[in-house]
């Protein structure tokens, strides 16, 4: 079958469109048929790897995925060969104490499907059959591999860590990736007012402004800190999304209301940076961290989109065979939303 894959870790040129042996499945996965695929900036940070990430080479990309059962293994009961299922990429064992209590993002042996197991930018994958949700017919493939991974990853980062509230004000750093334009409409649904968005041009504003954003902050044309600070009378707000890190943090920290909180997922300018501790204490600030979510976060998020209530934004649509094209188009970074590749 064909998959895009890269043989070792690295830069794009070491990915590739290649052919490999179809997965085998145990006893409790389902073998799906990929009907549709999205690429996440985590497939960026699997290629270029780090200490300690030992991958079965080679390594199919792509966290998200969409598709039909092809296949069930011996003890699967929930979903039947034929069936349209999206599909959580957390893996979990389902058995240590954090996944007895309902936190399986948190799990053991937590793993994502793409990153530390093979992805869904292929024909056919192996998942977990727990992992499966049905699929309404109206809802096209590609919605669903586009909304997965993040909308989870905020949805539980907005709702069930950081627990906004209507009538909050938000400020979201950042208006152009996936998990930025899930946070935004999931922001709105959830009363949020007003949602602050900074981002780099004005195309990338318009777009948030038609998902929810109220009001728009130009960072090539303001310092966007003191814009808030003046569009606050200088209080701040109650919350920041800032999943870009070492470049923005301060200024994020800055632009919080006293006992605000600080939401973060990633950090796509870099991990490392100097903080003033005197900004946490003083303001009574909180830093809230968290990765993925749970299943039950992930049934919750997509019923919303199967509802109509969020719409993934989808940039471009690639045939898989134009993975290695699509890649350098998530790198190059001139993205607004998903990236969705078609087996
Ligand atoms: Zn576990």
């Amino acid at each position: 079958m064909k998959a895009l894959v890269f043989h070792e870790h690295g830069d794009l040129n070491q990915t590739a469109v290649a052919n490999i042996p179809q997965p085998e499945i145990g006893p409790n996965d389902v073998l799906l048929q990929v009907k549709a695929a999205a690429l996440n900036r985590l497939d960026l940070w699997v290629l270029a790897g780090w200490p300690g990430l030992n991958l079965k080479l080679p390594h199919v990309m792509g966290s998200d995925g969409a598709g039909i059962v092809a296949a069930v293994g011996a003890d699967v009961q929930n979903v039947q060969v034929g069936d349209r299922v999206a599909v959580n990429p957390t893996v979990s064992c389902g058995q240590c104490a954090y996944c007895q209590s309902g936190r399986d993002n948190m799990c053991d042996h937590f793993a994502i499907l793409g990153e530390h197991l093979d992805g869904f930018a292929a024909e056919y994958t192996a998942v977990p059959a727990k992992n499966l949700i049905p699929l309404p017919d109206h809802i096209p493939f590609e919605a669903a591999a586009a909304a997965s991974l993040v909308y989870v990853t905020a949805w539980h980062s907005l709702i069930t860590v950081g627990k906004l509230q209507a009538g909050e004000s938000v400020l979201v750093v950042g208006a152009g990736g996936g998990v930025n334009t899930a946070v935004i409409q999931i922001a709105k649904l959830a009363g949020a007012n007003p949602i602050y968005v900074v981002g780099s041009n004005a195309d990338k504003l318009a777009r948030a402004q038609e998902l929810g954003a109220d009001v728009l902050i130009n960072r090539q044309e303001e310092n966007w800190g003191k814009a808030i600070f003046k569009a606050t009378n200088r209080q701040g707000v109650d919350v920041v999304v800032d999943n870009v890190g070492a470049a923005t943090y301060h200024a994020s920290l800055r632009s919080l209301k006293k006992g605000g909180r600080l939401l973060t997922v990633g950090n796509t300018s870099g991990p490392k940076f100097e903080l003033d501790n005197r900004l946490i204490f003083g303001k009574h600030l909180q830093i809230l961290g968290s990765t993925m979510g749970p299943h039950s976060d992930y049934v919750k998020v997509m019923e919303m989109v199967f509802n109509g209530r969020l719409h993934p934004v989808i940039d471009t649509i690639y045939p898989l065979q134009n993975g290695p094209t699509a890649l350098q188009h998530l790198q190059d970074g001139d993205v607004a939303g998903k990236l969705v590749l078609i087996p």
